[in-house]
């Protein structure tokens, strides 16, 4: 039997990483943005553990564009690096610095809010540059150094002059890659990339982010209007947010964001990819699928988690166990938001019910925890509008009357009251109640729950059943004889004969109520003094 080590050559793999890092070559801005925030924050722990006892001075990252020379530099005012730091984070691949760091001043409570941790990112500057060059100096007391690589496996490392510490990298734009000279180009990425990072980061000299975006604040210090404003900053077009949940976990996994309710109602033009992952104020994507619940993909805002594995495939993602608490997390702060506005504020939880119903009943259907609660806080609205009843008041109200023959609460329902209307005047003059369940998720909805609710059933107001349940319980003090409807029925026909699409219902209503009901299919509406007919 044979052992050893695989043996790398480093003439085949670096072209591959260069070429296949990423897909996307614009996430190099991102990756060596973060090594400078990364490169900051490490300053900021060294002097809050008392290590580093010079001025911080100001911290800014800059990103700058020479279209002439062909280069973009970003420059920071971190920890820098000595030559042999350089050596040993730069020169051997894939070992990270961020990581070493974390490790070290983890048990000091700091350290934490570090971006990097494969030590592959800066590697990603090749992507597009035909040389980059890294011109750094430490904090520490060490000369300046220069590194230079063409992209091949040699590098050269020299002493250089820098007056201050900080590192600037320097990338020598290639053919291919031109189109990031262009500032219009570079300052989207950044706006996509660096919105909130924790730093000023400055395009030229322009500061482009928000460096304490309201979700990393406590929700103790945040009013109403900042959160209001913080989704105005995040949708500057969109309408004001219903409410909104704000997460702020720290075991066992690491969430913090903002999740706000959009105003939708019945439209249906409800925008996905509103919810925008990030970690540790980095811009990671908008693809929060097995993150967010399906059900709450429709919810707009900010999720921040540094436990969410971001460079693996995605399939991988639904079996994280962190992803998948993070999932059983926001379904459970969703439904006890919603709880709360429901106990605290009735009238208000029904005046959004038109925006928040679609999510509920969705919800209801999908997730099994979220039913659960849901289920007190569902409410199903009258067909005459404004009255809400959840299941159990509902049942309350119409147990006496809607119940069928198997001693089930019959939920009469209207899919379209002004179609429907005739059949919910009818149902109405019985003294049931009808309640409207008119969107797309209703029918679907329906199906689901009547499998769950015990001894439930719905009928559509214009079915048949509903009939059933009507002539049940009729007292048949029709106001008609039998000769009378038939003679009214001879001549509703004869009148109608040549109007396609009409349908004349002949039910023997209650004395209250009229006995005929013509309905036609696309403009359906009651006959009103049709009682008087029956005198003839
Ligand atoms: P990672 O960030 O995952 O550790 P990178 O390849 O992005 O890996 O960077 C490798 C290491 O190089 C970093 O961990 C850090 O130690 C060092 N480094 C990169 N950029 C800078 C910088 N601007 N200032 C100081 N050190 C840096
Ligand atoms: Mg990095």
């Amino acid at each position: 039997m044979q052992k050893g080590a695989i043996r790398v050559q480093t003439e085949n793999i670096f072209p591959i990483i260069k070429k296949f890092l990423y897909s996307d070559h614009e996430i190099f801005i991102r990756e060596l943005v973060s090594n400078a925030v990364d490169a900051t924050q490490k300053l900021k722990t060294l002097a809050s553990v008392g290590e580093f006892k010079g001025e911080l001075g100001e911290l800014d990252i800059t990103v700058k564009v020479d279209k002439e020379n062909k280069t973009i530099t970003i420059s920071d005012r971190g920890i820098g690096m000595t030559a042999e730091e350089v050596d040993k984070y730069i020169n051997q691949v894939a070992f990270s610095g961020a990581e070493e760091f974390v490790n070290k001043y983890k048990d000091q409570g700091n350290g934490a809010n570090i971006i990097g941790h494969f030590g592959l990112g800066f590697y990603s500057s090749f992507m597009i540059s035909d040389k980059v060059e890294i011109i750094s100096k430490s904090w520490k007391d060490a000369p300046a150094v220069r590194w230079e690589c063409d992209g091949s496996p040699e590098y050269q490392l020299e002493e250089t002059t820098r007056a201050d510490r900080g590192t600037d990298i320097v990338m020598y734009v290639n053919e291919d890659s031109l189109e990031f000279l262009e500032d219009g180009r570079v300052r989207s990425i950044l706006e996509k990339f660096c919105r909130f990072l924790p730093v000023p980061i400055k395009f030229h000299d322009e500061q482009i982010n928000n460096p304490t975006p309201a979700w990393t604040k406590k929700p103790s210090e945040l009013t109403t209007e900042d959160y209001q404003n913080f989704y105005k900053e995040l949708y500057p077009f969109s309408e004001p947010p219903l409410f909104w949940i704000h997460l702020n976990v720290d075991y066992p996994f690491n969430l913090t964001g903002i999740l706000y309710f959009p105003a939708i109602k019945k439209t249906y033009e409800m925008q996905k990819d509103k919810i925008n992952l990030y970690s540790n104020q980095v811009y990671v994507t908008d693809e929060v699928k097995d993150i967010v619940p399906e059900f709450l993909m429709l919810l707009h805002g900010v999720i921040d988690s540094p436990d969410i594995p971001l460079n693996v495939s995605r399939s991988y993602l639904q079996g994280d166990p962190n992803v998948r608490k993070i999932n059983a997390h926001i379904t459970k702060k969703v439904a006890d938001k919603l709880d709360e506005i429901f106990r605290n504020d009735r009238k208000s939880f029904e005046e959004k019910w038109e925006h928040t119903g679609l999510f509920v009943k969705y919800g209801m259907m999908t997730d099994d925890k979220f039913y659960e609660k849901a289920n007190k806080f569902l409410v199903m609205e009258d067909v005459d509008g404004g009255t809400f009843y959840t299941l159990d008041e509902l049942r309350n109200e119409t147990q006496a009357l809607q119940t069928n023959k198997e001693g089930k609460l019959v939920i009469i329902y209207s899919t379209n009251p002004v179609q429907q209307d005739s059949y919910v005047w009818a149902a109405k003059s019985k003294g049931y109640k009808v309640v409207k369940m008119e969107t797309l998720v209703d029918a679907a909805f329906i199906n689901t729950i009547e499998q769950k609710w015990d001894n439930v059933q719905f009928t559509r107001v214009d079915a048949d059943i509903a009939d059933n349940l009507i002539d049940a319980n009729e007292n048949k003090d029709s106001v008609l004889t039998e000769e009378q409807t038939t003679k009214l029925k001879d001549i509703f026909t004869f009148q109608l004969q040549s109007q396609p699409n009409i349908k004349v219902d002949f039910k023997g209503l209650a004395a209250d109520a009229q006995p005929v009901i013509v309905t036609r299919s696309e403009f359906m509406r009651r006959m009103k003094d049709m009682a008087a007919v029956s005198g003839q």
